[in-house]
């Protein structure tokens, strides 16, 4: 993605609460043909002003645009349109919540700026079984790589929700069972519902994105206890509990950091 991201106006054309916790919106662009066929999975930034506002008119010359990350949840190209899946959270408008803020009140008609897309690393496909790993703000880009595993794929995906009802009907191989860890219930942990899995023989495809901690313990577990090989992991952290997403960027630059000097 370019530094400096080129706004494209799209249009909210519907917005859905699809459960207690998810919000999807769809929007209609202009053109979206520029978009690789396979974008969905991928990422695009949502663009604000200083104070959480869509109109970046009111931007100075050289004031750069908020940025927020989300997931493109699917993808209808010929129609020029698009779907998001924004988690619900709670937030403070005046100290950040952007997203949230503005995905809780859209409205069809409204309009917003967005860049992108940008590509996640995907998983290798070629190994003897998979393990995928996600909370809510990555369950958008879970959904897309199961659908991109092979027919035969098997083993697990692991996915923490906030309510019993913020479970999805997700496509996936037959092979796959999903597993579902509901949050503020007794098996509220994600490293602990990953390590009660049986780890299976052979060659694990590792693909893993949620809480910037929950990364944290999940990375310790799949790289040092099972010591899985770098091209068979994708692991990263979509956010961070009380640091909005410019913190939650420098602590993963930070820890990036760390990771290649320890
Ligand atoms: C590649 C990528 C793809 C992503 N795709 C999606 C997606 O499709 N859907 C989605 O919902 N999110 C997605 N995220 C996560 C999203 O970018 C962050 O949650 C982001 O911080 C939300 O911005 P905001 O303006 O709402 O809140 P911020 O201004 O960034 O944060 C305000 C406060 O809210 C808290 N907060 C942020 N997110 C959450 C949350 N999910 N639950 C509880 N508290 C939270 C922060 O810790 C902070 O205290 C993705 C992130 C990445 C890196």
């Amino acid at each position: 993605m370019s530094k400096k991201p080129n706004g494209r106006l799209v249009t909210v054309i519907d917005s859905q609460q699809i459960t207690p916790n998810m919000q999807r919106i769809s929007f209609q662009a202009d053109d979206l043909s520029d978009f690789p066929a396979d974008a969905a999975g991928g990422y695009i930034k949502l663009l604000f002003t200083e104070q959480g506002d869509t109109d970046l008119s009111q931007l100075g010359a050289d004031e750069r645009p908020k940025m927020r990350t989300y997931t493109i949840r699917h993808l209808r190209q010929s129609l020029d349109q698009f779907d998001v899946d924004f988690v619900r959270h709670e937030h403070d408008h005046n100290g950040g919540g952007f997203a949230a803020h503005w995905s809780q009140s859209a409205t069809v008609g409204d309009t917003i700026s967005i860049a992108g897309p940008g590509e996640i690393k995907p998983i290798n496909v070629d190994t003897d079984w998979y393990f995928l790993v996600a909370d809510m703000t990555a369950l958008p880009a879970l959904a897309a790589q199961l659908t991109k595993l092979p027919a035969t794929a098997n083993s697990y995906a692991v996915i923490k929700i906030n309510h019993g009802d913020d479970k999805q009907a997700l496509t996936k191989p037959d092979g796959i069972e999903v597993i579902w860890v509901i949050a503020n219930t007794a098996k509220t942990n994600l490293l602990t519902a990953v390590k009660t899995l049986t780890w299976q023989q052979g060659e694990v495809s590792v693909w893993c994105a949620c809480e910037f901690s929950d990364m944290r313990a999940l990375r310790t577990y799949f790289r040092n206890d099972k010591a899985i090989d770098k091209d068979n992991i994708y692991i990263s952290s979509y956010w961070k509990s009380g640091c909005t997403e410019d913190g939650h960027k420098i602590a993963k630059r930070n820890d990036n950091e760390a990771q290649l000097s320890g």
